[in-house]
Parts: structure tokens; C-alpha cells; sequence
């Protein structure tokens, strides 16, 4: 698949989920959350290849690796997009403002703050020749879900109840039209310009397309080689109660998605526990995620309490309500 996906993080401790979608034209890379040493795995190279980082809330263990991440990449020329909950600019400024900046009146670099509530999205940049002092607002956007719309991709959320704001997001990648390279080959036909014009809606059916000599009606090739390829979803869901109206709105949001990575805190017998900590279980995760007719479920954020052989249960415990469950397999939790 085109969009994929990788957990970052171990068991037990902070995790992030970074996401990469290659059209065949254009690469993208996406990261929601950074918690602690999450990134070592990715490397510098790629944490300034990141287009946007998304913020589920901003508790520790889901921020506190934004140094890491701002530290390679404040001075790149193209802007760093980055979402997060309300209070989110005013706190983002003060995580800019708390190093010392000398010497970088000339550099470029630009922080772009994006703070999702319930009604409306602000944003704002922040510049790195200004040491990322002043705050450039932009005009307020008002919130409908959708917070991307690219010719490639769009991106939705939905506000979920954590005791606080916790975000949870939809990647999905943009339907594609392609040419079905074996049918091209069985009509003695090799690519080139003119399958671009297959794709150009502003060249009507009628028209004659010229290949290697011989006359094409275009609508006849479009029939015969053009297919429509669906584009995956996935969905980023950590950090909230399984109340009714988390549930309400996460069950159309994540209906069909090919994967879902969400949390499961606790086990299914601590559900008190739970709710006191405005987590779920992993008994709610998979319940979700059968009710939702999600495609495969990968769990993640899962409390310290836990050890290997309660991972393992908890995975058979989530199999049996959606088989299609897992860790990310680098925990290697293999029934
Ligand atoms: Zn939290």
C-alpha cells in the first residue's frame, strides 16, 4: 500500500506513530505524536523530511520529544506544519522561545502552529530569524473535521474527551486513476506521452490520439485501460474515555479504515482504572474497531504495568473480538 505505517517506541514506554505515503510521483512523511526517544529509529535525515506533525494532546509523554525533532530542522526553508489542541500556540512559543538564538538573523526556517478546538483552527508562525519571537497570526479557519485537503491526501480529526482535548486523525489517500500496465502490453502499446493524456480531463473522448504511428480514439483506450485504485485511511486514535459521545463520534470516523492504531492502555480487568485515568482497554479497543469494520487494528500505548506475558494475553484477548489485531511487530508479541 502507498501509505504505510510504523509505531516508534517500545512497550510500556512513550510511542509515536510515523507515517510515510508514496504516490509513485510524490513521498510524504507525517508524524503523530513524539514522545520520549521515539526518533531514534527514524534518523535525521528523515525527521527533516517530516511535512507535518500532528498532536494528539499535549501530556509528556506524547510532546517531549519535540526537541528532538525542532533541533533539526528549525532552519529548513519550507515551513514545519504542526497541529495540535487548544492552548496550543501560546505553548508551542514558549517551547521556541526556551533556547538561546544568536546568530541566525539570516537563516531561513519557519514554524507553523495549528491549534484545533472544537469551533475554530488558529494558526500562526513563528520565524527563525526573529529567534522565533514574534507571533505571525494568520486569519482563523473554522473547524469541520477536515483540517488538510492536498491533491494527494486530506487529513480529518476528531476532538476527543481525555479530561482534556485529544485529537485523533484520519490520513487519507486521494483515489488514483492508473493505467493497467498488462492490458497496455497485450494491445502492443508502450507508455508515453499520450498516457498522460489518457488522464487529462480537458481532452474530450472524440479526440484522436496518435501512438507510434497508428490512430487511437482516446475514450476507447480510456475504457479499456484506465482503473480506478481506492486510497488507503489510517487512523491515529490515543489518549481518551469510552464514553458515548467519544464513541459516537469515533465509530463513523474510522468506519472501514484499512488500519487503526489505538491505544490500549489497560487490561480489560482494571477497567476502573481506566476510566479513572480517562484510558481504555484493550477489550474497548477491539470492540471499537469491530464496530467500526476497521481492517486491521495495531495496538499501542500500553501502561508499564504490563509485561510481556500480559501483552501476549492481551493480545488473544483482542483477537477474539477482532482477529485481525497486533502489536507493532517489532514487540515482537506473537501468539
Ligand atoms: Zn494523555
Amino acid at each position: 500500500m502507498p501509505l504505510e505505517i510504523k509505531v516508534l517506541g517500545s512497550p510500556g514506554n512513550d510511542n509515536a506513530m510515523f507515517t510515510r505515503l508514496d504516490t509513485g510521483q510524490n513521498v510524504y512523511h507525517f508524524l503523530m505524536d513524539c514522545g520520549e526517544a521515539c526518533l531514534y529509529s527514524i534518523g535525521k535525515g528523515l525527521i527533516q523530511e517530516i511535512d507535518h506533525l500532528f498532536l494528539s494532546h499535549c501530556h509528556m509523554d506524547h510532546l517531549c520529544g519535540f526537541d528532538g525533532i525542532f533541533r533539526h530542522l528549525y532552519s529548513r526553508p519550507r515551513p514545519f506544519e504542526i497541529w495540535g489542541p487548544s492552548d496550543f500556540i501560546f505553548m508551542m512559543s514558549c517551547r521556541f522561545r526556551s533556547f538561546a538564538w544568536n546568530l541566525v538573523e539570516n537563516k531561513q526556517g519557519e514554524m507553523r502552529v495549528h491549534q484545533i478546538m472544537s469551533n475554530e483552527i488558529h494558526c500562526a508562525s513563528f520565524f527563525c530569524r526573529e529567534s522565533f519571537s514574534k507571533k505571525h497570526p494568520f486569519p482563523s479557519q473554522k473547524f469541520t473535521g477536515r483540517i488538510i485537503e492536498h491533491p494527494d491526501y486530506t487529513v480529518d480529526c476528531v476532538i476527543l474527551d481525555h479530561k482534556i482535548d485529544s485529537i485523533a486523525y484520519l490520513v487519507s489517500e486521494t483515489n488514483r486513476i492508473n493505467i493497467n500496465t498488462d492490458i497496455m502490453e497485450t494491445m502492443g502499446l508502450k507508455a508515453g506521452k499520450w498516457c498522460a493524456d489518457l488522464k487529462n480531463n480537458a481532452l474530450p473522448d472524440d479526440t484522436i490520439l496518435a501512438i507510434e504511428g497508428k490512430d487511437y480514439s482516446i475514450g476507447m483506450l480510456r475504457k479499456k485501460l484506465l482503473e480506478m485504485k481506492k486510497g488507503g485511511k489510517i487512523a491515529y486514535v490515543t489518549d481518551f474515555i469510552l464514553n458515548e459521545k467519544n464513541h459516537s463520534k469515533l465509530i463513523p470516523f474510522l468506519e472501514k479504515a484499512d488500519e487503526v492504531v489505538m491505544e490500549c492502555s489497560y487490561r480489560d480487568s482494571e477497567i476502573e482504572l481506566a476510566k479513572k485515568n480517562y484510558h481504555i482497554t484493550v477489550t474497548e479497543a477491539a470492540s471499537l474497531a469491530k464496530e467500526a469494520h476497521v481492517d486491521r487494528l495495531t495496538l499501542f500505548h500500553i501502561s508499564d504495568r504490563y509485561h510481556q506475558k500480559d501483552r501476549l494475553e492481551m493480545l488473544k484477548d483482542a483477537q477474539s473480538i477482532h482477529p485481525n489485531t497486533r502489536f507493532p511487530p517489532h514487540w515482537q508479541v506473537i501468539p
